[in-house]
């Protein structure tokens, strides 16, 4: 569990991500709305090197970023509003963890479509000032995740 106080730091928290993230990972980032899965993102996708306005990808559910403006292709998603698992499927998330890594938000809504080598955050409010951080990191994420 890692504490996370005050916005910076849950930013922070992504950003020491971008050290170790690679094409193919998948990242699921659960928490309820208003949780910091966003504010996560963006300093992940910050670390990477975009240096624009990261928006939140809930309309549209995918934003694809690329070199040069990122270090490794990315798509950022946000699933909140899907709820047939067959537009799940019509996103073709499977077809871009060939070559990108994948961060989704609202990872619930995938269900056992979720792959099991993702690595599974979860933010939950801690107080009305901070968060907490938990994890489950399967075999893919040993060494890399957490940070040492
Ligand atoms: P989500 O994407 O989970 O809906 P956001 O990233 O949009 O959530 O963040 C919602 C709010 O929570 C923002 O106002 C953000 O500044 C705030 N926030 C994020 N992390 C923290 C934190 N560690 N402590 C306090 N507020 C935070
Ligand atoms: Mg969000």
């Amino acid at each position: 569990m890692i504490r996370l106080i005050g916005p910076d730091t849950t930013a922070a928290a992504g950003a020491s991500l971008a050290r170790v993230l690679r094409p193919g990972d998948v990242v699921a980032l659960a928490g309820d709305l208003g949780a910091g899965k966003t504010s996560f993102a963006r300093g992940l996708i910050e670390a990477l090197g975009f240096s624009g306005e990261v928006p939140s990808p809930s309309f549209p559910i995918v934003i694809p970023y690329a070199p040069p403006e990122l270090s490794l292709p990315l798509w950022h998603v946000d699933l909140y509003r899907i709820d047939d698992p067959e537009e799940i499927e019509e996103l073709g998330l499977d077809e871009a963890r060939g070559d990108s890594a994948l961060l989704i938000e609202w990872p619930e809504r995938m269900g056992s479509m979720l792959w099991p080598d993702a690595l599974r955050l979860t933010i939950e409010r801690d107080g009305d000032d901070a968060r907490r951080l938990t994890w489950q990191a399967p075999a893919a994420w040993e060494g890399r995740w957490p940070l040492r």
